[in-house]
């Protein structure tokens, strides 16, 4: 039997560093406590069972009941901390606490004031060595008050237990629990066991098997609480709703999008807060959306992913991404790879993908009206070199921005290259395409542009081609053409509009 003390007294030390490792967990301070009242009482047994006289009986006995009224105590404010219920108030605690600590002092004043004890006398007799007791006044209270805060505390985890269906949970503690309680009411109604109580050893396993559960199932416990926290503070709107739309669950972020959600849940449909057209709740999906948050417009990506539970839809995950960045990024990539910095038209590749599109559409559409246009700055090359490329530059732009204001819309516009700009004008008559043309270019000669002092002027020559003219319905030959009759522009004399000519010298 001193054996199975020993053990009952390592076991409970175990659970006690145990107990400690996690004791700053939450809902875990009031088991160390507890772990720590068990120590005490079985520590306390273990020195009666193996002690050699009665003084060092009576010393154990101390021991004991240091830990024994507390046990009660801690194991109920441990049920009422885990299961979550209402705190009990600390003077409330604290009273009690301070009964418990009553019953611990009333054995220590023994032999003096015989409270607890009326008497004691230390027997050799039997399995151990062990203290006969008359009991004091204080003894049953002491027995009582244990009791009760036990059974409660049995109560609270159990209860606690099945009202959240962990029936696995509920059996551990009625195991746990009840054991050493039975082992307390055959002790107080039969007596010792051939001078051995039972008590200790129950109490020491049931705390070990109260352990063993609690880091099992604090571990899984763990996950689910860590799971809800990530949904809860991400930064991603998460919406649940059921199969008719109506809200069951939301996160903080969710509730950022929609402050009407307020504590609506299950009573109000995602589609009352939000006329968002394209969803589909019953299937998994992505799409993009403008949002107005509080006057900001953010560009979302919303995700449904459908609830399925035995091939029926129930309900459906809604998740809301803020894409804005992304998307406003994306915009002004698409941005940079469209567009010539400099004079802002559309980039060589751009202007053929855009222009050879609505070329082809035309000749689709029997559509053969329509002129491309390609001009080039005269001597350019001087005006780089005499006022240098900054303000060559400068002229570059104004080309654009004279081209953006002097065409139609559905005019395309592109730099081909260097000093060279390129338009296609679909649905443009060759008489127009020229009036058009001649207007650009006295523009460009009537145009002054200053540096410091000097002024001076650039002029353009325009090549012109009629798609009439070119058999071929093939936009890079029309572009060709086009170019040919800049040449002849060029050679001709600059500053002047060319038309193309099957026969050279046609301008
Ligand atoms: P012309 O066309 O009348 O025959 O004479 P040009 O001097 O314009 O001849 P060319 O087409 O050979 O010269 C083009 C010049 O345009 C060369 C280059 O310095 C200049 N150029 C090309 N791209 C840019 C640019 O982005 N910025 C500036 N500042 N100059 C450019
Ligand atoms: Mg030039
Ligand atoms: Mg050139």
């Amino acid at each position: 039997m001193i054996i199975v003390q020993f053990v009952s007294l390592m076991v409970s030390a175990g659970v006690l560093i145990y107990a400690l490792s996690c004791w700053r967990q939450s809902r875990m301070a009031f088991f160390a406590y507890t772990a720590l009242a068990v120590l005490f009482n079985v520590l306390g047994y273990f020195l009666e069972v193996t002690a050699s006289d009665l003084n060092a009986a009576i010393v154990a006995c101390k021991v004991t009941y240091t830990g024994a009224p507390l046990t009660g105590v801690m194991l109920f404010f441990f049920s009422l901390d885990y299961t979550g219920r209402k705190r009990i108030a600390a003077p409330a605690r604290n009273t009690i606490i301070g009964i418990a600590l009553l019953f611990t002092v009333s054995t220590f004043l023994y032999p003096d004031i015989p409270l607890f004890y009326s008497n004691l006398e230390f027997s050799t007799e039997g399995l151990v060595n062990h203290l006969v007791v008359t009991p004091g006044p204080l003894y049953y209270p002491c027995f009582a008050f244990t009791f009760i805060f036990t059974i409660w505390a049995f109560f609270n985890l159990v209860v606690g237990f099945i009202r959240e269906k962990r029936y696995e949970g509920s059996l551990v503690f009625i195991f746990s629990i009840a054991l050493p309680l039975l082992a307390q009411v055959y002790a107080i109604v039969f007596g010792l066991i051939n001078g051995w109580s039972p008590v200790r050893a129950a109490l020491a396993f049931g705390i070990l098997l109260l352990a063993i559960f609690l880091s099992r199932y604090r571990q899984a416990e763990w996950q689910s609480i860590g799971r809800e926290q990530v949904v809860q503070e991400m930064q991603d709107a998460f919406i649940l709703i059921d199969n008719k739309g109506m809200v069951l669950d939301y996160n903080l972020s969710a509730a950022g999008y929609f402050p009407a959600l307020g504590s609506k849940t299950g009573k109000v449909t995602l589609s009352e807060l939000w006329d968002f057209p394209v969803v589909n709740y019953t299937h998994y999906g992505t799409y993009q959306t403008d949002f107005d948050k509080n006057g900001r417009i953010l560009n979302l990506k919303v995700t449904t992913a459908p609830l399925d539970a035995n091939g029926k839809v129930t309900g459906t995950c809604v998740t809301i991404n803020d894409d804005t960045v992304n998307h406003l990024m994306m915009q002004e990539l698409s941005r940079l790879a469209r567009r010539d910095d400099l004079t802002g038209l559309n980039n060589r590749a751009t202007f053929f993908q855009d222009a050879t599109t609505s070329f082809d559409l035309a000749v689709r559409q029997g559509e053969l009206t329509g002129c491309a246009m390609m001009m080039d700055i005269d001597f350019f090359k001087d005006v780089n070199d005499t006022y240098g490329h900054a303000v060559g530059d400068e002229v570059l732009r104004f080309m654009g921005k004279l081209l953006i204001k002097r065409l139609r819309h559905t005019d395309i516009i592109g730099r081909y290259g260097g000093e060279e700009l390129v338009v296609w004008m679909p649905a443009t008559s060759l008489e127009g395409a020229k009036r058009v043309a001649e207007e650009i270019r006295v523009a460009v000669q009537e145009e002054h542009f200053e540096v410091g002092s000097a002024r001076f002027n650039v002029t353009i020559s325009i090549g012109i081609v009629d798609m009439a003219s070119v058999e071929l319905r093939d936009f890079e030959d029309l572009i060709k053409k086009a170019d040919l009759a800049l040449y002849e522009a060029k050679n001709t004399g600059r500053n002047r509009v060319c038309v193309y000519n099957e026969k050279p010298g046609g301008c």
